[in-house]
């Protein structure tokens, strides 16, 4: 890890070209890379040297773009996915197999949550969702003998719940099992959660990182904090052979390195969702201007916020930006710099004005995405989280009539005189 500022990170971390080479990182358009010899490029295949031969294993590019968000979040290793599903997938699956549990918040996204309700399940790896509020009585409550890990999301989408990171680190600590965070609404420039006992930092790079919603994609970021061989017999797969490179052991050869270097060697290699280099290059010019974007979206959001509070038309507005919010005071311990662009509110008119007014906004879009340059609205019940019951929209904190709006880059008054024209036509 480097030791300038974020800032700096954003623009310098990851690649250093040597003399002669290019100034900006290359686009390795590569599925293969050359050896002279057999015997080298067998190395490889035995993990024996580190080196490229097939993009599905890496890519100098994707390897780049990596290491400049291990290097944003303070971690030791990291890699890029396919999506930010595939990162939620490999982070659990790394370290679980048919008959292992994992204790999750139940206010997170939805996707994530059908991977680890239902998909997972059906592997044999059971979720139990607890309350990200609960006491920490409850939360304990909820570990058995074969949880393997600890899920939550910084601040959920859609739900705007600030998690409580010292309450969920110390209960999975205790139970020792790594905490595992999806820190993409909240992004590296406004919160770290290594900082605050997380082990492991995941990303759907799609929505801030990207920040101009052109590429699907994920990252996951290992803290090197958590000690495995502690509790070797839990996390077999780290602490003894595999059979599959002539009975290396991942903690032993790679160290820090070992939970990463698993998930590219076994994950990556059987399941191969990797991320394309085209993608990894526009990926890596968004995270250049990363800690520009942040300030603006979390200004323009609490400006919306206070003006949606101020509307005789809106029934309830939630943004842990401002101030009053349920969340005010966890955003404000963990990211003292800003929370997210993202906000959500209900009007008096209940779901059916909801969507008429979304209906009527002219510049900002319905579209089913989040957290990029250009503001959009979009209804959960209706879009991301219509395969969840009433029950369980509530469990994961989405009212029916909840609008999440995500508050774009463009000029606040604008956004505002357009949400002010279709509140009219309520
Ligand atoms: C969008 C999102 C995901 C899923 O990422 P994809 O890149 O769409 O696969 C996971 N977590 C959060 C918080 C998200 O917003």
């Amino acid at each position: 890890m480097s030791d300038y500022k974020i800032e700096t990170k954003c623009i310098q971390s990851g690649y250093e070209p040597g003399n002669g080479e290019p100034r900006v990182l290359p686009i390795y358009q590569s599925t293969t890379f050359k050896y002279s010899t057999s015997e080298q490029m067998g190395r490889l295949f035995d993990l024996e040297d580190s080196g490229y031969f097939y993009t599905r294993l890496q890519n100098p590019t994707n390897d780049a773009v990596a290491a400049k968000i291990c290097d944003l979040e303070g971690g030791v290793a990291a890699m890029l996915t396919s999506s930010g599903q595939a990162a939620s997938f490999y982070s659990i699956m790394n370290i679980c197999e048919a008959g292992d549990h994992i204790v999750c918040a139940s206010a997170i996204y939805g996707g994530t949550y059908n991977l680890y309700a239902h998909t997972i399940r059906k592997m044999g790896v059971e979720a139990t969702f607890v309350d990200p509020d609960c006491s920490e009585e409850e939360l304990n409550a909820a570990f058995r003998e074969n949880t393997k890990a600890v899920f939550g999301e910084s601040i959920a989408n859609p739900a705007l719940v600030v998690l409580d990171f010292e309450k969920f680190a110390k209960a999975a600590h205790t139970h020792g099992v790594p905490f595992v965070v999806d820190n993409t609404f909240a992004t590296p420039i406004n919160c770290r959660p290594f900082e605050w006992g997380a082990d492991i930092v995941l990303h759907s790079t799609t929505k801030y990182m990207d920040g101009h919603a052109s590429c699907v994609g994920g990252a996951i970021v290992d803290s090197g904090n958590f000690d495995w061989e502690a509790y070797g017999e839990k996390f077999a797969g780290l602490t003894t052979p595999d059979e599959t490179y002539h009975g290396i052991v991942y903690t032993q050869k790679f160290g820090k390195g070992a939970y990463i270097t698993k998930a590219t060697a076994q994950l990556m290699r059987d399941l191969g969702s990797i991320q394309s280099p085209q993608n990894a290059f526009l990926l890596n010019m968004g995270l250049e201007t990363l800690h520009l974007r942040m300030p603006r979206h979390c200004g323009n959001a609490l400006a919306m916020a206070k003006y949606l509070k101020s509307h005789d038309k809106v029934a309830w507005v939630n943004y842990p930006g401002l101030e009053g919010d349920p969340y005010y005071e966890l955003g404000k311990k963990y990211m003292p710099g800003g929370t997210c662009g993202v906000l959500t509110f209900g009007l008096k008119g209940g779901r059916d004005a909801s969507v008429r007014m979304m209906d009527s906004l002219k510049m900002v879009a319905i579209v089913t995405h989040v957290a990029d340059a250009r503001s959009c609205v979009l209804h959960p019940a209706s879009h991301t989280h219509r395969q969840m019951n009433d029950k369980e929209l509530l469990e994961a904190g989405v009212q029916p009539d909840l609008i999440r709006f995500s508050v774009g880059l463009e000029n606040i008054d604008d956004i505002i005189a357009d949400v002010e024209q279709a509140l009219m036509q309520v």
